[in-house]
């Protein structure tokens, strides 16, 4: 059976968690979108860990983990990812990545880079992780999957030529850059090859088999709804989708075969990079939350940059986890809201006097003001609960609250980082 982990808001809901402890049941984990520019925290017996390329799934010895089509693939990133999670004890993980997987090249880098200093104030906040320009070349068919590290050298560098003038344009005319050559390009793709050769495959090919003999497999979202390059808050999207239907085509299997859809919300709201956030709050009540948010403090896991914070966001939410076609919700880091007295809850937007319960389109989102409900706190830690009956009774009222609201059953709650921290409804 197939299952989606993804978002339903701007990402960092806890995903990473939540793969991390349905993979201990499963065989393969896969990653079908999005590059190294996101990042999971995950905390387990073995540590705490950033992953940014590798699935979430890759601390136990039992599972596969998979780089999808989909994904912007990082060769060096990926290495050094595995590098870092065996130095930190992890026994060494077993790792596929598809043969039509295309690469990051380093120019994608540089690009993303000269272009954000390029639009100064008005950048879209990248990582700088090259995947937009990466994206764009994909879809502008000038992209290098991994099987073309495998062609001859004459066919790859006349590909490479033909590329690099473009390139080499923008470099020379609007960036002020130095150029591209072939020749290093060329060598940068053979120490790719090198690297990645071992682990290269047929990925739809071993799924079919996979899901014909009745293997469990996850596959792993980056990011949530909100960055949806088609229904999040566009232009300040990422560039691959983000949705479980997504799923389908960056792992290569039948979209039929997802029969369950885990959408992770997390208790209140944080948003990196720019864009709308109707519910974001500032001063000292968004430091507080960050401070006491997630484990050890709401700051990127890429970067290390302050997230934005926010009350919980019914109405985005609501719209995010019905794209996602959700089954479950996981509700993800509630513990973190025990200090509060009253706890305010965004149930609708006013736009132009008028109240929606309904996200809408960007244009509309930038007049919307949060129109609020105040719940009480409960005031006390959560944490070491494992029963849902043994949680507060205000603690249940605004799980409840947010269930009725967003109208998808939230079904685990996750009341602590670790692998095991969770209550089943
Ligand atoms: P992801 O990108 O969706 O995987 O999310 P991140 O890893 O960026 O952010 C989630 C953060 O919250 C991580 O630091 C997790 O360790 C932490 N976390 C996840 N679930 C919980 C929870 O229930 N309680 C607390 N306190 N932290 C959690």
């Amino acid at each position: 059976m197939v299952t989606a982990v993804v978002g339903a808001n701007w990402g960092d809901e806890g995903k990473g968690k939540i793969t991390d402890m349905l993979a201990e049941k499963a065989d393969i984990i896969i990653r079908f979108q999005g590059g190294a520019n996101a990042g999971h925290t995950i905390i387990n017996d073995y540590g705490k860990f950033a992953l940014h390329t590798l699935p979430s799934g890759v601390f136990y010895d039992h599972t596969t983990s998979i780089i999808g089509n989909g994904v912007a693939l990082d060769i060096p990133k990926l290495f050094n990812e595995v590098k870092q999670i065996e130095e930190g004890g992890v026994p060494t993980p077993k790792i596929l990545v598809s043969d039509r997987a295309q690469m990051v090249m380093p120019y994608h880098v540089l690009f993303d880079t000269y272009e954000e200093e390029r639009l100064a104030g008005a950048s879209f906040g990248s990582t700088k992780s090259g995947i937009a320009p990466f994206y764009s070349d994909k879809y502008a068919k000038i992209g290098f999957q991994v099987s073309e590290l495998f062609d001859d050298e004459k066919s790859l560098k006349e590909k490479i030529e033909r590329v690099i003038v473009q390139k080499n344009a923008l470099l020379e005319n609007l960036y002020h850059k130095p150029l591209l050559t072939v020749d290093g390009i060329y060598e940068t793709l053979m120490e790719y090859k090198e690297m990645v050769e071992p682990f290269v495959c047929d990925v739809s090919a071993y799924l079919y088999d996979a899901i014909k003999e009745g293997k469990s497999i996850l596959l792993e979202g980056q990011l949530g709804s909100m960055k949806d390059p088609d229904h999040g808050i566009y232009p300040m999207v990422t560039s691959s989708s983000t949705l479980a239907g997504y799923g389908a085509i960056g792992a290569g299997i039948p979209p039929y075969e997802i029969k369950k859809i885990v959408t992770v919300c997390k208790a209140y709201s944080s948003a990196v990079g720019a864009g709308e956030f109707v519910s974001e709050i500032f001063g000292d009540e968004a430091d507080e939350l960050r401070r006491r948010g997630g484990d050890g403090g709401e700051f990127g896991a890429t970067t290390g940059r302050p997230r934005r914070m926010g009350w919980f966001d019914c109405v985005a939410s609501k719209y995010g986890c019905r794209l996602q076609g959700t089954t479950d919700v996981a509700f993800t880091v509630l513990d973190v809201l025990g200090y509060l007295d009253e706890i305010p809850v965004c149930v609708g937007y006013e736009i132009d006097g008028v109240v929606t319960k309904d996200f809408p389109t960007t244009t509309k989102l930038k007049k919307a003001k949060p129109v609020y409900e105040v719940l009480p706190g409960w005031k006390s830690e959560i944490r070491g609960i494992t029963k849902y009956e043994d949680l507060p009774e205000n603690c249940r009222n605004y799980i409840e609250f947010i269930e009725k609201e967003i109208g998808f059953p939230i079904t685990m709650v996750s009341n602590g980082p670790g692998r095991h921290e969770i209550i089943y409804r």
